[in-house]
């Protein structure tokens, strides 16, 4: 197992200095890898979206739940700013600067769909003269309106104040299909204050990959001294909040995935209520290459393998999908009031439940 270098010496002080914005050099960085967007958000143009539109898989979010990969836009509006610094982040953290943003500073959230809009355009645009893309679904991903918005992408959505008004005006375009919005948890105010404004997502993660306060304190690397409290009073809320609700375990082999783990996890799961349980492997990729190793990545009978000691100990939940693509086994609680695809106009594309096309 490879040694993990942990470094858990920072200080929210240390995060609230700067200001709402990506430095210049930061920026420059950003650009190459994502549309930038106003002073704070960015789009990006996932790998599946890529290989979809050339005929190839589409990611297992359309064979569980039926969303359309190619007319993904897979947005943040805190894309540098996030409370984590998780060991399996494949992402560029050390350019992460504040955990908070005052709600006078931040850009409007009309400001940021039509700047998403625009620059997912530009990066969709080159796809075009592609011979191996299928001409009718780049047309879709092109020129239609996104259906499916993955909040997501980088740094912690719920760091933005105006995240409510953000789902709000995502939701109201009559071809916004689904949203889903991806957290670490960290802001369970926030989460409330979604439920109180009419403004959950379609679909809410949390991501819940270490199983007790030890654990969490090494791997998930909260700036927050009470962070594993704050995770456990957003799981707690869960059981309240009238959406799809999931929880992701991100696996890493050799550090979650042992007896006493599942066992951990199980207790907690056993109390709180959710829809379904995404188990995924840790991914080797970007910046977590230099804390993790591939050992540390679960093969898919790994994970299959985890998802059944898992459900051994569950009260409500049994193994429902799987994706060997992408190394995931999900979990569904049969009291679920939810069918597993996503209601509302869908894209001119077979739903057969295959990854592909
Ligand atoms: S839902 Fe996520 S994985 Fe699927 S296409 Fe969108 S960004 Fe990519």
């Amino acid at each position: 197992m490879a040694k993990i270098n942990i470094k858990n010496d920072r200080l929210i002080e240390a995060y609230n200095q700067g200001k709402i914005s990506f430095n210049p050099e930061q920026r420059d960085k950003w650009a190459k890898i994502y549309g930038i967007v106003g002073n704070h958000s960015a789009v990006h143009i996932c790998s599946w979206t890529k290989t979809n539109i050339k005929n190839g898989p589409a990611c297992y979010k359309r064979k569980f739940y039926g969303i359309d990969t190619h007319r993904c836009a897979e947005i943040s509006p805190a894309a540098a700013w996030c409370h984590e610094a998780c060991i399996f982040c494949w992402r560029p953290m050390e350019w992460y600067s504040r955990v908070t943003m005052d709600y006078d500073e931040v850009d409007d959230p009309k400001d940021i769909i039509t700047g998403v809009i625009e620059q997912r355009k530009k990066l969709l645009v080159g796809f075009g003269g592609n011979p191996k893309v299928n001409k009718r679904m780049f047309k879709e991903a092109y020129e239609k309106w996104p259906s499916h918005w993955a909040i997501s992408l980088s740094g912690e959505p719920t760091i933005y104040p105006r995240l409510a008004e953000l789902i709000l005006k995502l939701r109201e375009h009559p071809e916004t299909r689904s949203i889903f919005l991806v957290s670490n948890g960290q802001e369970p105010d926030r989460i409330w204050e979604l439920k109180q404004k009419d403004a959950l997502p379609t679909q809410l993660y949390i991501s819940f990959s270490t199983p007790n306060p030890e654990m969490f304190k090494r791997v998930i690397r909260s700036v927050y001294r009470d962070g594993w409290e704050r995770l456990m009073k957003t799981l707690n809320m869960l059981k309240d909040l009238n959406c799809r609700r999931v929880i992701r375990i991100t696996l890493m082999k050799g550090i979650n995935d042992d007896d006493q783990s599942i066992e951990q996890f199980a207790n907690i799961l056993n109390n709180i209520v959710v829809d379904y349980i995404e188990i995924k492997s840790y991914s080797y990729l970007g910046q977590s290459r230099k804390r993790l190793s591939y050992e540390n990545v679960a093969s898919h009978d790994h994970v299959k393998n985890f998802a059944e000691r898992l459900q051994a100990r569950l009260k409500d939940y049994k193994i429902h999908n799987e994706d060997k693509n992408s190394l995931i086994v999900l979990l569904k609680n049969v009291n679920s009031q939810y069918l597993d695809f996503i209601p509302g106009p869908k894209a001119e594309q077979s739903l057969n439940g295959d990854a592909r096309i």
